[in-house]
């Protein structure tokens, strides 16, 4: 079973007399383990697929199903579990908490989801371990480099231990050698099983995916 199924995905945002077809028809698969890329022209429909995908939004016509569920078939209750379980969450500008230190910023999240103390002590040091950064834990996001900052982002969108990583343009606020530097990060979760799906402008990041998907006009490019 792919973790990622849609069928004929189509989204309409409609603004007075005018409707634009944000996605227009998407069918596409991606499987666990996969890393893949999301690229084409500024409007061309990556964010909205992204909100798609991430269960932020829903489609007008068409089906997604995310890890054997039909999300359009789920009340909110059951998808914000879903999404929760399935789901991390990684942006441009970290939106990280400028008072709280990096374990807080972590685990943050896992107190809003109801994870007990211990559980979440061993999810905060376990996602701190993967990214690098247990030595920096007590710091301040303002006290660390852009790309310390945006490691925090990762433990914390990997603290509830999901699946899938979505990406929106996780290195545009970085310079090319950080950003290469989370790239390698995003390759190296990837060989551990996760499934990654970024949005990037960067040609050189999408080279390394395993696979590209080129939108244009709410279209799928052949490759
Ligand atoms: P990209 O992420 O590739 O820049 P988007 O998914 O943000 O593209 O936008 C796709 C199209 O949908 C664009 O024409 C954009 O103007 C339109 N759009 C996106 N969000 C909205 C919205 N909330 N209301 C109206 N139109 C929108
Ligand atoms: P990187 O290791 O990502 O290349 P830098 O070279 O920018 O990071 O920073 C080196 C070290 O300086 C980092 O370990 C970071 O903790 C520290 N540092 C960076 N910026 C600041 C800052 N504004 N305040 C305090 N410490 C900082």
């Amino acid at each position: 079973m792919s973790l990622i199924q849609l069928e004929n995905a189509c989204k309409i945002y409609s603004t007075g007399t005018q409707a634009v077809e944000a996605l227009d028809g998407i069918t596409m698969t991606i499987e666990q383990g996969e890393f893949v890329a999301i690229v084409g022209p500024s409007g061309s429909g990556k964010s909205t697929l992204m909100n798609i995908i991430g269960c932020l939004d829903v489609l007008d016509r068409g089906s997604y199903v995310l890890d054997g569920s039909d999300v359009a078939s789920l009340g909110a209750n059951k998808l914000a579990k879903l999404r929760n379980r399935t789901i991390g969450f990684v942006f441009q500008q970290f939106n990280l908490l400028p008072k709280l230190n990096v374990s807080q910023n972590v685990e943050l999240p896992l107190i809003y989801r109801g994870m007990a103390k211990e559980e979440r002590r061993q999810a905060v040091a376990h996602g701190l371990e993967q990214v690098g950064l247990t030595d920096r834990r007590k710091h301040r996001p303002g006290e660390l480099s852009g790309g310390q900052q945006q490691r925090t982002a990762i433990a914390r969108a990997l603290a509830g231990n999901p699946p899938l990583l979505l990406a929106d343009e996780p290195t545009g606020a970085l310079d090319s050698r950080t950003g290469k530097d989370i790239l390698r990060l995003f390759l190296q979760l990837r060989d551990e099983g996760r499934t990654i799906v970024l949005i990037t402008h960067d040609p050189a990041i999408a080279a390394q995916a395993d696979r590209q998907l080129r939108i244009e006009d709410g279209r799928l490019l052949p490759l």
